[in-house]
């Protein structure tokens, strides 16, 4: 029997901002592990050269890559590796995707390689419930291919001044990647990062995105929380680094709100 709540396929989501350091990667990381933890089966996608999403989850071999599935047209099985928590697998990354803007230029489906290679016949085999691409702080060809891939994007916001700025940006890729390939491309919603409550800045950074965006902004907030940081040295989400930290704690309300939304019920 056909389960209704759930969409033909995984739900694409394209984790991006062109600014770095803004918790993409933590979030790409975190959030997987959270969705993991309520029964959900995910794909964490490396789509940056500096491969911080492998390294945080402990990948260790990299022969078979982005680079590989996207430039070469490695078969998606044979790029895949599961990680060491049950259900959470991941394509990983090496420095050596940093060329494929310019390797990919003449080829005239430079844009839809992610895309296609999503949608292979032998991804049915997986029965994924999300895929989560992890992108480079560009808004280059390697970020277009996760907008064309996704079906939303959801964009990590540091509350740290000048945190709007570069929003617009964003906003405008994505309109024309919906007007060139993927008109159906949604915004997941922001996500504010780095949050600290005792701080008069956190507060007008999230006032400001809550009056501008609305309701595409969270309910949850990311805590600033060490532990977070410290989690990626261990090659680890903080969810199995300290289940109980406000980072974990963050994590798992974020899950569930996204969760809320599509429908899905926490196992
Ligand atoms: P991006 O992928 O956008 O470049 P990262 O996820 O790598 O950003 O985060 C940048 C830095 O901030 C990393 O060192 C990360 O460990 C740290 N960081 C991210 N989120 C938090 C958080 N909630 N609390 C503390 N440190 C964080
Ligand atoms: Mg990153």
């Amino acid at each position: 029997m056909s389960d209704l709540s759930r969409p033909a396929g995984p739900r694409i989501i394209a984790v991006a901002n062109q600014k770095g350091g803004v918790g993409k990667t933590t979030t790409a990381i975190n959030l997987a592990a959270a969705l993991v933890e309520s029964g959900q089966r995910v794909l964490v996608v490396d789509l940056d050269p500096q491969g911080n999403a492998s390294t945080g989850l402990g990948v260790d071999e990299r022969e078979l890559t982005t680079y590989e599935l996207l430039v070469d047209d490695a078969p998606l099985n044979s790029v895949i590796q599961k990680t060491s928590i049950d259900g959470l697998s991941i394509v990983p990354a090496t420095v050596d995707l940093s060329s494929a803007d310019i390797e990919l230029i003449s080829n005239e489906k430079r844009s839809f390689l992610l895309h296609d290679a999503l949608r292979q016949t032998a991804m049915d085999a997986y029965s994924w419930d999300y895929i989560l691409i992890d992108c480079p702080p560009s808004l280059n060809l390697l970020t277009v291919n996760a907008m064309v891939a996704a079906h939303s994007v959801l964009v990590p916001l540091q509350s740290e001044f000048f945190a709007l700025e570069g929003l617009s940006q964003l906003m405008l890729t994505i309109r024309e990647v919906r007007q060139a390939a993927n008109p159906n491309l949604r915004i997941e919603g922001i996500v504010l990062t780095m949050y600290d409550r005792r701080n008069n800045l956190s507060q007008q950074v999230e006032k400001d995105a809550r009056d501008n965006l609305g309701d595409l902004v969270f309910e949850t907030k990311i805590p600033r929380n060490v532990r977070v940081s410290e989690a990626p040295s261990f090659a680890m989400p903080v969810l199995n680094y300290d289940p109980n930290s406000l980072g974990a704690m963050a994590y798992r309300d974020l899950a569930a709100e996204l969760m809320k939304k599509h429908n899905k019920i926490a196992a």
